[in-house]
């Protein structure tokens, strides 16, 4: 065979004795080696989900490796952070997706899509079960499996109603761009049913009362969103509407934005004051009906019942169906969320990964590892290690656990020195093994566990894509995958998050940052800055462009009020 030609490869596939065939390309000038050699058969990847875990996997696999097959049941990734743009017409939904196939063409080697839901994860036998998106009379409706060496599970998170009576019957969501769509529809039904004849002015004021339970980014952002759809476009639009809306935000906490820096959320606070948004803190929603929401403080236990015209839910999120059931199997049923090691693998399976919001990694692993390695180092089991094996033993730690390297070099290092001296202070020969281990728990117990966030998301993706592509020299190493390091010697390293900080658009042209280094920003040039992150972060130049463009339009034109 000539160099660079396509070589049909017959390949046995290593487990079932069946036989497989797999193309590959030699390159040009590069001897294609024994035809009658038999390629081993390349490993299969299943990826479930294409949002920004999956897909971030996805864009950084060297998928000539693998035989890569990915299921999701949206066949295109969506840049969640500007849904609530969508949901008042600031850009429009298609400028903020990708179609998957747009995105795995551009990688090496074949990769293929399935449009289909994964409905079981069968870990003992290495297959999930997919059911496709079509309908009954359609074909492709059946089930089909997928078998596997590799499962990549990146299904995220469903919203979670807290099995609040009337929620899902009576309330909008905002996790999909179908639930941006909506709301952007119902947004102007309710202006519409406002204008109709015929209705009293409580009937108008009910119809014109938004109502957003949730004071997080999501729902601090849409209430933003709609403030300034009313003030800029809606209120030129419909006379008279301005004095009759009412938009009110529901927060079960003291303040909205509680997970930012405290002088964001008091920031934001003002701003929706001055604004007039009306933001209720206190209060638990317990039921909502077709017109009514109800909630109680949660200070004295009173009770009220305001009327809406519209109600946005969005209170966090909860595990799915699929990612229960598994849990179930795999005896992690008593827990909230999967949980998977410092390398994302599953606990206890190998093979199967989990990313993004449908995971979170285990903490106390840690712990349980160090008192492994402290009792593997004291070998006479005396309960106590000489002052040299004790360093040589944190030693060990920070490689394997980086992150734990700022608590014993710093902020927590009295702690850990106060242990090689004694009570008068003098060097002491030997550690007491049991107090280290006490003063280490508190690691555990001080870091929080890692945001359900695009930005925690897509780096997992990343991390778990370049121990993908270094696999074979992972391999070799029992522990899990290696980390390439620039020195060019491989080193065990666990994943480790970055936080690159995190913007809350409020408005007006005004949003607040927090940044890393505790530095907190807010205003109108903090939004210049969220418009350049946000464009920046588009996954396509495509995507970018029409944002850009979206956002151009509506400086000039205003957003666009028809109820299509
Ligand atoms: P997702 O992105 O939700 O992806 C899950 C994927 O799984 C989807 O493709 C879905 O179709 C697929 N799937 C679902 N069920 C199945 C099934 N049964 N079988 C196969 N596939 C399935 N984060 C930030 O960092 N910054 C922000 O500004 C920000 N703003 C947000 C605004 C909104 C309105 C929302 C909803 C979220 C926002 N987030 C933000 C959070 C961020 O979107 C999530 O943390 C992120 O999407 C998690 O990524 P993921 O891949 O785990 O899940």
């Amino acid at each position: 065979y000539p160099f660079g030609s396509k070589l049909l490869i017959l390949s046995t596939l290593s487990s079932g004795g069946l036989v497989a065939y797999s193309e590959s390309q030699s390159e040009l000038g590069t001897p294609s080696g024994n035809v009658n050699e038999i390629e081993p058969r390349k490993k299969r990847v299943v990826v479930l989900g294409t949002g920004w875990a999956g897909t971030s996997f996805l864009k950084d696999l060297d998928a000539s490796l693998y035989e890569v097959q990915v299921v999701s049941p949206r066949n295109y990734f969506a840049f969640t952070p500007l849904l609530p743009s969508v949901t008042c017409g600031t850009v429009e939904a298609r400028s903020i997706v990708e179609p998957v196939r747009n995105i795995i063409k551009k990688r090496k080697g074949e990769i293929k899509f399935f449009e289909a839901e994964c409905v079981k994860i069968d870990a003992s036998n290495k297959k999930v079960t997919c059911r496709s998106n079509f309908d009954s009379n359609s074909l492709g409706n059946e089930e089909f499996s997928l078998e596997y060496d590799y499962l990549v599970i990146a299904l995220g998170a469903q919203v979670n109603t807290f099995n609040t009576p009337g929620v899902k019957e009576n309330c909008h969501f905002l996790k999909e761009v179908e639930d941006a769509l909506k709301i952007r529809r119902s947004v102007i039904d309710c202006f519409e049913k406002a204008a109709l004849p015929g209705l009293t002015e409580e009937e108008r004021r009910a119809n014109l009362h938004f109502v957003i339970v949730g004071g997080g980014p999501t729902g601090v952002e849409f209430a933003a969103e709609l403030h300034d759809f009313v003030e800029e476009d809606i209120v030129k639009l419909y006379p008279g509407v301005k004095d009759l809306l009412k938009i009110t935000v529901i927060q079960s906490g003291d303040h909205i934005l509680n997970m930012f820096d405290e002088r964001i959320s008091t920031f934001a606070e003002q701003k929706f004051t001055r604004d007039g948004i009306d933001v209720q803190t206190g209060l638990r929603v317990t039921s909502v009906s077709e017109k009514d929401i109800t909630m109680k403080a949660k200070s004295n236990g009173q009770v009220h019942t305001i009327p809406h015209g519209l109600v946005v839910w969005s209170t966090g999120v909860g595990t799915r169906p699929v990612v229960r059931d598994f849990m179930e199997q795999i005896g992690q049923a008593d827990r909230r969320i999967l949980a998977t090691d410092e390398w994302l693998r599953v606990k206890g399976y190998e093979n199967v990964y989990a990313i993004g919001d449908c995971a979170t990694i285990y903490q106390r692993k840690i712990r349980e590892d160090i008192s492994a390695i402290f009792e593997a180092a004291d070998k006479d089991k005396s309960g106590f290690l000489t002052v040299a094996e004790f360093q040589d033993v944190i030693d060990d730690i920070i490689i394997r656990y980086p992150q734990v390297e700022h608590y014993l070099k710093s902020k927590h290092l009295a702690d850990v020195t106060d242990l090689l001296k004694d009570p008068e202070g003098n060097e002491r020969k030997e550690v007491d093994i049991e107090g280290f281990k006490l003063a280490l728990s508190q690691v555990d117990s001080q870091r929080k566990s890692l945001p359900a966030t695009a930005q925690v998301a897509a780096q997992q993706g990343s991390y778990l894509s370049r121990c993908f592509n270094r696999r074979e020299h992972c391999e070799e190493n029992p522990e899990g995958p290696r980390r390439f390091r620039g020195s060019g010697r491989h080193q065990f390293r666990p994943f480790q998050y970055k936080h690159f900080g995190q913007f809350a658009p409020l408005g007006g042209e005004q949003a607040a940052a927090e940044l890393p280094g505790d530095w907190v920003s807010m205003g109108h040039s903090t939004q210049w800055l969220w418009y350049s992150v946000y464009a920046s972060k588009q996954v396509s130049w495509r995507t970018r462009v029409l944002v850009v463009s979206d956002w151009t339009r509506r400086f000039i034109f205003g957003r666009d009020s028809s109820r299509i």
